[in-house]
Parts: C-alpha cells; structure tokens; sequence
C-alpha cells in the first residue's frame, strides 16, 4: 500500500489528477491517500515529482518498532517474572494468529489469481 511522506509532499496534485480511482485527495495542502479506494495500482508513486509516495514495505522497521514498544508498554503491568512470562507467551500468540490471517488471506488471493 502506497503512503504520502508529508515532508516531502509539496500539494502539487498531480497524483490526485492522475489516480484512476480518485483515491486521493489534497487536505491542508498535503495529499492524502483514501485506502479503502486504493487499488494499489503505483500510478501515483511513478508520478510523484518529489518522490513523495513512499512503498510499504518502508514501514516494515517501523511498525516492528511499534510493535514491540506495545508489549514493552503492557508487559509493565506484569509484577512477578511469572506474569511477564504469561503474558509473553499471549503475544506469541497474538502475533501467531496475524500470521495465520496473513498466510490464510495470502492462498485465498492467489486461489482468485489463478481463477481469474
Ligand atoms: S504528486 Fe507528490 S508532491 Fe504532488 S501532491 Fe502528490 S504526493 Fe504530493
Ligand atoms: S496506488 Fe494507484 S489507486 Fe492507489 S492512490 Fe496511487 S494512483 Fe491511486
């Protein structure tokens, strides 16, 4: 999924003219990405003068990042080595089940792949 870095962005608008599917418009002069409307199609990544439209896959450190700050975060509440342990293993978990989703959602769209 495409994503607007805003420092960069600087409210040209060619991508909102140039997106097949209106999926993005200008708010306080920044372009904004509707992802719900996106089709992923990299139109406007291509297009960008300012090399503003950045990949997902660049939010991957991040979001690690994210993640583990969250745990770190929750695991405070844990008093004894035991608590933290417990709740440890529930994250596993957490994140076991994401990948479940991710590797179940992944066969289903290459199934329609192969369908269509
Ligand atoms: S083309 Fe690039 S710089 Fe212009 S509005 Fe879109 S994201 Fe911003
Ligand atoms: S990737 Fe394609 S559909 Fe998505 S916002 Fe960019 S131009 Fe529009």
């Amino acid at each position: 999924m495409p994503w607007i870095d805003e420092e960069k962005c600087s409210g040209c608008g060619i991508c909102v003219k140039n997106c097949p599917v209106e999926a993005i418009c200008m708010e306080n002069g920044k372009a904004k990405i509707d992802m719900g409307k996106c089709i992923r199609c990299g139109k406007c990544h291509e297009i960008c003068p300012q090399n503003a439209v950045r990949h997902d896959s660049e939010k991957i450190p991040q979001e690690v990042k994210e993640n583990i700050e969250w745990a770190k975060r929750l695991m405070k509440h844990c008093k004894t080595k035991k608590e933290k342990q417990e709740f440890l293993e529930r994250m596993v978990k957490h994140f076991n089940k994401e990948k479940i989703v991710a590797e179940k959602s992944l066969s289903k769209i290459k199934e329609i792949k192969d369908e269509n």
